[in-house]
């Protein structure tokens, strides 16, 4: 059996070496290492596939939710809405802009938004909802777009999980993570579902006015060559990382559906087992003419429970299956963000699903053999 690992970017490479190869190649032969031609290819060629009217590169998708917030003019002491249960850039980039971070708690099932909690956290203070499509799996954005339209909000899309993913309306209509809010965020980061070989990331919107600005924005705040209209940064997709991501595109939809067959194999295998809350089932759909994509597993995460999830961790490292932990400690508790004084008694699924999680081994590139050995050893420590 091959070494089992969290994320299998050689494997993956190998299979798409001449492509990706040939599109470095094209950048180290032009020398246009800064916004060379590979860029804008890449920026049409993913505003096709999304469905958005614009995309905008930038460096890295902690960069990307920065400046979608300040393209939207947040300025300081404005209150933004987001989850207690996300990476921590998301609250971060609030922090940094003076913005407040307001968190609430997320569902038991899918790890999202709890959307419930939406409008008890919105004050005269409130200007935008940011919410995150955790592990792969859309939030509840029919809901969150109708309380943004209510209460006059934008909403910001963090899809650095959720490449490729789809949201599906009540009515079956189906669009593509970050082509619904006013504006949404990606990350490049090489695990994610459409990795690059460095860090990368990029917004999206359909707005014209908020396109041209964050534009400039990610550009020293130019329009116009050494005419500095805003305060803005420097934050560049860079054109190697474009070649990567053109010649890794094609295959994104390729990836997500091995994610999902990898997640479907596992549910099978792990189901029924009392103490294991898998993920939410809904993997592949298909209509008439296209596929969609509910579920595109960035991460397989599944919760223990009455048990000892740490020890599960250290008995599968000890087997060599590597094992990971999104996210061990909430973000309310965490020293940086001490400051806003959250309340403990808010955010009671944070707090107990950050004790339960456990995310298995999940990549394009999962043999069958290695999620036999990997579920065998998980039935094992359950005895
Ligand atoms: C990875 C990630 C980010 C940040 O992306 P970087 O490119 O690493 O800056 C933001 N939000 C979420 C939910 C992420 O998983």
């Amino acid at each position: 059996m091959k070494k089992i690992q969290m994320v299998d970017l050689k494997g993956q490479y190998n299979k798409i070496k001449s492509q990706v190869n040939n599109s470095i190649n094209e950048v180290l032969e032009s020398s246009a290492f800064i916004n060379g031609p590979l860029v804008k290819d890449f920026q049409l060629n993913l505003e096709k596939y999304l469905g958005v009217k614009h995309v905008i590169p930038c460096a890295n998708g902690t960069d990307a939710l920065q400046i979608a917030m300040m393209g939207l003019g947040l300025k300081p002491g404005d209150e933004v809405i987001t989850v207690d249960f996300t990476f921590a850039s998301t609250v971060e980039v609030i922090a940094l802009l003076g913005l407040k971070p307001v968190l609430i708690d997320v569902c038991p099932n899918l790890y999202t938004m709890n959307v419930d909690l939406i409008e008890n956290a919105i004050t005269p203070k409130t200007r935008a909802i940011v919410p995150v499509h955790l592990f792969g799996h859309c939030a509840n954005m029919e809901v969150i777009m109708q309380i943004a339209s209510k209460h006059n909000l934008f909403v910001i899309e963090d899809c650095a999980q959720s490449m490729g993913a789809d949201y599906i309306y009540s009515d079956g209509r189906s669009v593509k993570s970050g082509a619904i809010g006013h504006v949404s965020a990606t990350s490049f980061f090489p695990s994610k579902n459409l990795g690059c070989y460095g860090d990368g990331g990029a917004i999206f919107t359909n707005d014209d006015d908020l396109a041209h600005s964050l534009r400039g924005i990610v550009n020293h705040g130019m329009y116009k060559r050494y005419h500095h209209d805003v305060v803005g940064v420097n934050s560049r997709l860079d054109s190697i990382q474009a070649a990567v991501l053109n010649a890794k595109l094609p295959f994104l939809d390729s990836y997500n559906r091995a994610r999902q067959i990898a997640a479907t194999k596992y549910n099978e295998k792990l189901g029924g087992i009392e103490s294991l809350k898998l993920p939410v089932k809904r993997c592949g759909v298909s209509n008439s003419n296209n596929e969609v994509f509910c579920h595109v597993f960035h991460q397989y995460t599944v919760r223990l429970i009455d048990n000892d999830r740490d020890s599960l961790v250290s008995y599968l490292n000890s087997k060599d299956i590597p094992c990971g932990v999104y996210y061990p400690i909430p973000l309310h508790r965490q020293k940086a963000y001490k400051i806003y004084d959250y309340n403990e008694s808010d955010f009671p699924i944070t707090n107990q699903i950050s004790k339960e999680v456990f995310s298995l081994p999940m990549h394009t590139e999962l043999d069958d053999d290695q999620i036999d050995y990997i579920t065998k050893a998980v039935i094992e420590f359950l005895g």
